[in-house]
């Protein structure tokens, strides 16, 4: 079977573990709970017939953004960049890690996810932001981990760009 490494990037508490909960386990916490290292989920999602193995690497711990090291993204075919539509910060940090992405991982498929579409109220990114990432060739997913928005469909996505569809 087809193994792809998908990793998620962002700042801190912007919902990276909470998205691979969700798309893996259908489950979703209010708690914010800090681990050290790595923890990879696995999930086989069908894409037109052809059995892929997701191994979705997700980084534990309360600055995740300083520890990410050149070894977390090399050798993966897809980088979810995660920001916080609440916090405009994590935006920031979201750009910096496409450049890193891009210079570890050249052939990865990178998708922008901003998460938290639940609290869209609070949110202080806008449609500007979003569509300078999409005229830069990004596409971009409005996702909450919460109410399953769109999850689903954005780790289908980059399994299709991952298979060049
Ligand atoms: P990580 O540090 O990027 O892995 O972030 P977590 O997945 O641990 O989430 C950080 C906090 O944000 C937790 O309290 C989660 O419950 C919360 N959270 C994550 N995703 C969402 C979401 O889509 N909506 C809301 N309202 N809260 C979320
Ligand atoms: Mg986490």
């Amino acid at each position: 079977m087809i193994k792809k490494k998908v990793v998620m990037l962002g700042s801190f508490a912007v919902g990276k573990t909470s998205l691979v909960q969700r798309f893996v386990n259908s489950i979703f916490s209010e708690k914010y709970l800090t681990t050290i290292g790595v923890k990879i989920d696995q999930k086989i999602i069908n894409i037109d017939n052809t059995e892929v193995n997701l191994l979705l690497w997700d980084i534990h711990g309360n600055d995740d953004y300083q520890k990410i090291k050149p070894a977390y993204i090399m050798g993966s075919s897809g980088c979810f960049i995660v920001i916080d539509g609440t916090r405009r910060s994590t935006l920031e940090t979201g750009i910096e890690l496409i450049e890193t992405a891009k210079k570890t991982a050249p052939d990865s498929h990178i998708i922008i996810l901003i998460n938290k579409s639940d609290l869209k109220e609070d949110w202080d990114i806008n449609d500007h932001d979003i569509n300078e990432f999409k005229s830069q060739g990004f596409e971009v997913f409005e996702t909450s981990a919460k109410t399953d928005n769109t999850v689903e469909h954005a780790f289908t996505r980059i399994s299709e760009l991952m298979l060049n569809k």
